[in-house]
This record gives structure tokens, C-alpha cells and sequence, in this order.
């Protein structure tokens, strides 16, 4: 969600002719999008921040925008007073201050003045390559914004706000515009994407979204992610298995394998209900990959009951498991009513245990790719070998000369691990064969 608002305030800095800076020291607006679903993420901001005082020192000129998570939806006092180097403040998805702030100065919007301007864009860790950028193959579109759930742990609804779906012809049109620049993958996104519409009277739902998004010519791909559960429904799974464009691969967290921890976490099913859906999901969609979401250590959780989570992924075997130890989050239920009582060194136990059963899970799904032909959408070349995906989201690497930036081409898998797998193109060349959108995965898994 993040790369997609960063994305946002550079298409609006691009707009007022600004250019990307290779590098903070060069630029003369940073804008510095931050995250803090855990404390670790939290933590990294301010290291961050701290680190621009002495560019501020040696540069008053420097506007520096403070945007996103850190900032939140309902104020900003305590950090101006904290760090009192910020210019701009900017709740999530939200390009507009930045743009307020800087064509409001009459100096600033000076036309000459401002086609020499540099940005730079910074997240905890690194500065986000724009130029790159503006070449992307695959791009985030945020359909639902915000969140209303509020389940125990989670800061998100705090920071992003109440729940707000997209007009479908917003997206569309975003969707094409991004179309029209090259993009050939768009991924849907949401905190319950699946949710879609569903905060608007008689507003449309994510199958009908998908249903009108496929119809944009040149697309390739469609994904969407993160779904809840409870809001997948039978019509969005044979959805996503009718229409060739919307990729086979779905992002659902169980977060727990012990119904009282699920309680506790406040998310509304059992552990039996995520197993049905799970059944469902790879009954109704061929050759489905499945990625989850794990949290470790959550108030109260005993060994027992991580003893669940533990059965549950290996029994499901997902494609996937994102895993998180428990971090504490201002304001949440979880924080108010509840006690941190687990030791970090027992979550650090439970995370590496799960890490270990997942790595053997994803070893033994992906080897069943090893020797197929897999059609891969290539991104971008990373040291000397191209990155692209699978249908089911798995990366792969292959090696060639040819530009690959966008195509997507059968690859032979030849080598496979948990995390990637490695791919040849076959010796006939690239150019002659694809017929783009052709889903020939089906018959192939
Ligand atoms: N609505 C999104 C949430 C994104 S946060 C979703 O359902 O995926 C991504 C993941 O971070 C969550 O699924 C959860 O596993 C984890 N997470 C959220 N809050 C956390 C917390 N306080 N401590 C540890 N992990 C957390």
C-alpha cells in the first residue's frame, strides 16, 4: 500500500515538473512515507528521520514531508514537536499537502525555479528508484482504503481511517492510464479487499470490479490482495477461476490455528471455518497457490495453542506464510485490555519454528514445478539474471540476452527452492510465440 501511495506523490511532484533524485543528499523535497505495523517498522522511521536532520541543518530550502502510518489520520503535534524538521505532513494515500505546500509558495511554483527541483523518495530502509519506476511492468492500485474491522492487534484502522471503497471508474480509469504507460500486471489492494463496495449502498463487489477490469485491452494480469476470510465469497472464487486475466493465486491470513486466540485477535472465524475456505478455494480454482499470514506470541498465547498453528500449516500446506511476531500497537484492544506475556525469546522460538515447517512446505510445492513450462511475466533484470512471476506468484529467474521487461514467456523450470526457482527459455528465441493472455497453466498444473 505504501509503494502505491509513494507512487501517488510522485506521479503529483512529476506533475509540478519535478524530477527523482538518484539520492537523498541531492534532492530538494524528501518525502518519507513510513510504516508502523510493528514497532521494529516504527523504530526504522525514526532512524530515518533522525538521519535527514543534518541535510535540513546544511540545507533550510529542504522540504521534508512526513507521510504515511507515522503520521496517521488524526493529527501530527507530538511529532513536530519531536523532531522539528518536517515542513509537510501527510496522512496514508493522501498526495495532497505535499502538492498544497509546495505551489502555495509563490517562490516554489516559480516555473524556472522549479524544473531544476529534485524529489527523493524514502521509505525505513531505502530510497525508492522512481525512474525505475516509471517503467513498471507491475503496479499496486489501492481499491479499498483504510479499514473498519479493527481486529485486536491491529494499528492500521487507527492510522489509515474508516473503510472507503474506489468508484469502479476511478479505478478503470487509473488502471488504463497505467495501461497506456506500459504496466501489464495491476494488483488490487486492500486491507479486506474482499470487502470491496461493501461500505457503499448497492456499490459493486470485487467480482464485479474484476469482471470490469478484465475487459482493459493490453492488460495482462490481475491480482488482488488481502483478503479476510469471512468476505470470501463462492461467486469471487469462480470468479477468479472463469476470467484468464485474474491470476490463480489468493492472499488470506488465518493469523491463528487456536479459536480462542482467534477470539482474542477478534477475527471472527474458527479455525475449521479458515479450513473449509481453504478446501473450497482449491476445489473451485485450479492449481491455486495460497499465501497466509501468521502472528506468533499474541497475548496469552500458550504453547499448546501455538501447537495449533503450528498443526494447521501443516496440515493446509500454503504457498506461502508471512510470519510475524507479536508487537504491541498504541491504542489497539490488544494494547489497552490485554498483557504482552510472551517472552521475545519464546516468539523468537515460535517464528523460527514455523519458518523451518514452512521453508520444508514451500520446498515440496515448488518442486512440483521443477521440469514444467510456466508461462512468467518478466519485471526487471536484477544482477545479470531477469525476475518475473508465475501465475501462482512464484519468482522466477532466467538468464538472456534479450529484453524481457514486460513479456510473458514459457520458461522450463530447471532448479526450484522455498523462496524462488530458476527457469530457461526455450532455444527457439523470444519472439515468435506468446499469445498474450493465454492462461496455458490450466492445462499445465
Ligand atoms: N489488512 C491486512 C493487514 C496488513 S498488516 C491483512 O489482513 O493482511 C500485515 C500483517 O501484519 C497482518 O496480516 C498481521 O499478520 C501482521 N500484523 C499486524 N499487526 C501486527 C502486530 N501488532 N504485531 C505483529 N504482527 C502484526
Amino acid at each position: 500500500m505504501n509503494v502505491a501511495d509513494s507512487r501517488r506523490v510522485a506521479a503529483a511532484l512529476e506533475e509540478l515538473n519535478y524530477q527523482a533524485a538518484a539520492r537523498a543528499e541531492d534532492a530538494d523535497v524528501i518525502v518519507m512515507n513510513t510504516c508502523v505495523v510493528r514497532q521494529s517498522a516504527e523504530d526504522k522511521a525514526y532512524g530515518r528521520l533522525n538521519s535527514f536532520k543534518p541535510l535540513k541543518m546544511a540545507n533550510p530550502n529542504l522540504v521534508i514531508n512526513l507521510m504515511g502510518c507515522l503520521v496517521g489520520v488524526k493529527g501530527h503535534e507530538k511529532l513536530k514537536q519531536r523532531f522539528a524538521i518536517e515542513d509537510v505532513f501527510s496522512p496514508p494515500s493522501a498526495p495532497g499537502p505535499q502538492v498544497t505546500y509546495l505551489t502555495q509558495d509563490e517562490s516554489k511554483s516559480q516555473e524556472d525555479a522549479v524544473t531544476s527541483r529534485r524529489f527523493a523518495f524514502m521509505d525505513g530502509d531505502l530510497v525508492l528508484p522512481v525512474a525505475e519506476q516509471n517503467q513498471l511492468v507491475s503496479a499496486f492500485v489501492p481499491i479499498v482504503l483504510g479499514c473498519s474491522h479493527a481486529c485486536t492487534y491491529c494499528i492500521i484502522p487507527y492510522r489509515r481511517g474508516i473503510e472507503r471503497s474506489r468508484p469502479v471508474g476511478d479505478i478503470t480509469a487509473e488502471v488504463r492510464s497505467m495501461v497506456a504507460q506500459g504496466v501489464k500486471e495491476v494488483t488490487l489492494l486492500g486491507q479486506i479487499v474482499d470487502r470491496y463496495g461493501a461500505d457503499v449502498p448497492d456499490g459493486p463487489n470485487l467480482a464485479a470490479l474484476l469482471r470490469t477490469i478484465h475487459e482493459v485491452e493490453g492488460l495482462q494480469r490481475i491480482r488482488f490482495l488481502t483478503s479476510h476470510p469471512n468476505w470470501m465469497d463462492l461467486d469471487l472464487l469462480d470468479t477468479v477461476a472463469e476470467l484468464p486475466k485474474v491470476m490463480p493465486h489468493i492472499e488470506v491470513p488465518v493469523q491463528a490455528g487456536n479459536d480462542d486466540v482467534l477470539a482474542n485477535m477478534r477475527r471472527a472465524y474458527t479455525a475449521d471455518d479458515y479450513r473449509n475456505l481453504v478446501a473450497e478455494i482449491r476445489a473451485r480454482i485450479p492449481g491455486v497457490s495460497i499465501a497466509t499470514d501468521i502472528i506468533v506470541g499474541f497475548p496469552g498465547e500458550t504453547k499448546a495453542q501455538f501447537q495449533n498453528t503450528y498443526d494447521l500449516l501443516a496440515e493446509l500446506k500454503m504457498d506461502v506464510a508471512h510470519l510475524a511476531r507479536y508487537s504491541t500497537r498504541p491504542g489497539t484492544v490488544a494494547d489497552r485490555r490485554m498483557v504482552d506475556d510472551v517472552s521475545d525469546e519464546e516468539k523468537w522460538d515460535r517464528f523460527r519454528v514455523l519458518e523451518k515447517l514452512q521453508e520444508s512446505i514451500a520446498a515440496k510445492i515448488n518442486g512440483r514445478y521443477h521440469s514444467e513450462i510456466v508461462e512468467v511475466l518478466f519485471e526487471e533484470k536484477v544482477r545479470g539474471r531477469w525476475r518475473g512471476r508465475t501465475p501462482t506468484n512464484k519468482l522466477v529467474f532466467v538468464e538472456s540476452e534479450n529484453n524481457l521487461r514486460g513479456r510473458v514467456l514459457p520458461a522450463n523450470i530447471t532448479w526450484t527452492g522455498p523462496w524462488s526457482m530458476q527457469g530457461a527459455l526455450p532455444t527457439f528465441g523470444v519472439d515468435p510465440i506468446i499469445a498474450v493472455g493465454q492462461p496455458t497453466w490450466r492445462e499445465s498444473k
